[in-house]
Formats: C-alpha cells, structure tokens, sequence
C-alpha cells in the first residue's frame, strides 16, 4: 500500500528524531511491501525565521492532502520573546483546529526494562504498565465562552463547560474502539455528582457502549480518578474524558512510566486521518548534538501505522523492536542507568532498524 506523509520536523531535536522516525518507517515500509511519501513542511520557530508566521498556509495545505502527518517539536529561546499569536506553539493550536483534531491519544507506557523509572513502589506497579488516555480536544471549557463581568463581588472571570451529544459521542467512539484493540475495558472520567455537562458526558457513554457489548465500562469521578491512577494504576486500560480533566490526568499518568523521552501521542480527525507526535518538547539543550531519545517519536509513528493506516501487524513489530532494543540494554542519556550501553539518537535508530529484521 502506498501512504502520503506530511512532516514537520519543526525545532531543537526534532529534526533529529525525525530523520531517525523516517529511517525506521522506509526498513518497515521495505519488510512488509508499503511505500511511505514523505513531504517535510515548515512549522514551528524555523517557519516563523523562514516566512513570518509559525503555520504558514502551504503547510496546512500539505497535511490537509496527505494521509497523515507526523511532527517533531517546535519552539525555543530563540522564539520565547515574541508575542502570543507569533509563537512557535500557534503552530500546534493552528493545527488542531484547521485539521479537525478532536480526539488526543496518549498512552502510558511503562516498558518492563525500564520498570525502575516508574516513581511508585514495585509492589504497586508490578513489572509493566498500559493505559491508554482518550482526551476530548476541541471542545469543553477551554473553548465555551468566556469573559469579566460584573458580579456579587465586584469584577469576576468566567469559563464554561460545555459539550453537545455529538461531541460526546465521537469520543467515546474514538475511545470504545481502541479499547477493543486492547484489553476491552473502558473508564469515563467524569463530574456528574457535580456538573450538568458531566451527566450529558455519561448518559452519552452509556448509549455508545451498547454498541460494544465486548468492552467493559465504568464511571469514575476526576478526582477518585486522579487519586486511582497513583493508588491503582494497574485497574485502568482505556481512560475516555473531557479536554480538562483529559490535560491533567494524560500528565499524571505519563509520570508514572517517568521518562519523557519514551511517550508518543496522536491527536485523531474524523475518519482515520491524524497527527502523530512525542509528547516531549523541542530539547534546545541537546538539539543537534546525537543525544536525543528517538523512541517517542517512533512509538508515535507505530501509533500512526494503527490508527491512521489500520496496519496492526506493523504497528506492532515496531512496538516489539523497540521493546527489544531496550532489553537488549540500549540506553540514549535520557534513559541511561547503570550498567547499560550509552547510545546517540542515530545508533538508537540504526538498532531499531536492526530489531526490525
Ligand atoms: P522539553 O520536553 O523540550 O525538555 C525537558 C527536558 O527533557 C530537557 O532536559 C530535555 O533535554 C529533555 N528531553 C526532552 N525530550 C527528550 C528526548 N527525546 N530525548 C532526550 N531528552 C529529552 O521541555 P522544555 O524544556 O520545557 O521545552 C523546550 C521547548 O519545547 C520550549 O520552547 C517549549 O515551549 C517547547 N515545547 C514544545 C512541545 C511540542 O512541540 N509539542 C511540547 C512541550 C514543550
């Protein structure tokens, strides 16, 4: 089969993780009969030096035609002291919203090798974790409206919460799906002791999931949520919630694998269009230099082979040949403990590739 991919490889270390990500693909692409077109695109503080504006037009352009897009990092020093709407970081919210991003995937996942970067005790996490985090993206309080008013109190600020039963359902669409690909269990993060939008959120979920007869469901309130994810961790598979209560807890479980180095993401459109990307930053402290981890970047594209080219088997392998770097001892700075072997960003690529086989 043949796939169009639109790049960006933005700032810092994400031409670097880039370069690797494409490397891995082509030897993946080779193994099992895919060609992947590869198009870079400006995006980032490089777009802004080269035309002005961190999204330029041409860019959204290119990924609205290709059949997925895969991002490094964007941002750095250099860009930190111009005005809001000219930051590097306008690239990602101009992205979501001109693509129709509206689904965030981040999994949590603790590699058994790397079990020991998990801040909690052994006997909590056992030897692995996977959770996989579904959030809403385009919708609740950070977009509702908001103002300043006069109130009871004098001058006051307002935000809203609020969700339609369209927006609900796509999610918990995005999320009931996944879970059947995984371990068919699905918990719905919610406030509906509390708030209006909330009850909406669940009567929603219990709709779509007797679409899914096969996935388990439950209901959990954000705050046992939060505080469940630290005392349980191991009880969750597939956490489906809001755009804010999805911000805070896809950073809290992300904690517990506690290497930033090793976390993809996707961000899903309608159909099966989306952009991959690590959740780290742009790493202006080892940009250029060989030492970044490539990993997350290149779980994220295994995660672009699943949800954007439905290819499981590759997906896969991929996942399996990282997994097998990292028991085979191979460590980049990030991820280096004692007695393991110190690897660049390219050696990290190359052994991957190499795991391929
Ligand atoms: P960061 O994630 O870039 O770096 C935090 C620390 O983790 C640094 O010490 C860095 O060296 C290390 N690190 C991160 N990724 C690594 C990797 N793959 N391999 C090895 N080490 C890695 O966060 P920051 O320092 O807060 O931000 C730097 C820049 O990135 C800022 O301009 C910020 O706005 C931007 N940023 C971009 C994104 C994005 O593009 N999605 C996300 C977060 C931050």
């Amino acid at each position: 089969m043949n796939f169009n991919i639109a790049t960006i490889p933005g700032d810092g270390i994400g031409p670097d993780i880039i370069e690797q990500t494409i490397l891995v693909l082509n030897k993946l692409g080779e193994k099992y009969g895919h060609s992947f077109n590869f198009t870079e695109v400006l995006g980032g503080g490089v777009a802004i030096d080269k035309t002005g504006e961190p999204l330029p037009k041409e860019t959204i352009e290119i990924c609205k035609k290709s059949d997925a897009v895969l991002l490094g990092a964007v941002g750095g020093p250099k860009w930190d002291n111009l005005p809001g709407d000219k930051r590097p970081e306008q690239a990602l919210l101009g992205l979501r919203g001109e693509l129709g991003l509206f689904a965030n995937l981040r999994p949590a996942l603790l590699h058994k090798p790397l079990k020991d970067a998990c801040p909690l005790k052994p006997e909590i996490i056992g030897d692995s974790l996977d959770i996989l985090v579904v959030r809403e993206l385009t919708g609740g309080i950070y977009f509702g409206e908001r103002g300043r008013r006069n109130g009871k109190y004098g001058e006051e600020a307002y935000d809203t919460e609020a969700y339609s039963v369209k927006e609900v359902e796509r999610i918990a669409r995005v999320g009931f799906e996944a879970a059947t690909k995984r371990n068919k269990k699905v918990t719905s993060v919610d406030k509906a002791n509390i708030l209006e939008s909330s009850r909406l959120w669940r009567s929603v979920i219990e709709e779509v999931a007797k679409d899914y007869p096969e996935v388990e469901v439950n209901h959990m309130y954000v705050d046992n949520a939060s505080m469940q994810l630290i005392r349980n961790p191991k009880q969750f598979d597939v956490i489906i919630t809001s755009n804010m209560f999805g911000d805070i807890l896809s950073d809290e479980a992300s904690m517990l694998t506690g290497s930033i180095g090793m976390l993809p993401s996707a961000s899903l459109a309608e159909g099966s269009f989306g952009l991959y990307e690590p959740i780290h930053g742009s790493a202006p402290d080892i940009a250029g230099q060989n030492k970044a981890n490539p990993i997350a970047t290149i779980l994220s594209a295994a995660m672009m082979l699943r949800y954007s080219f439905n290819l499981e088997e590759e997906a896969l392998a991929l996942e399996n040949a990282v997994t097998k770097v990292l028991e085979e001892d191979y460590r980049t700075g990030d991820i280096m403990s004692e007695g393991m072997k110190l690897v660049g960003t390219k050696e990290m690529g190359e052994l991957i590739i190499n795991a391929l086989q």
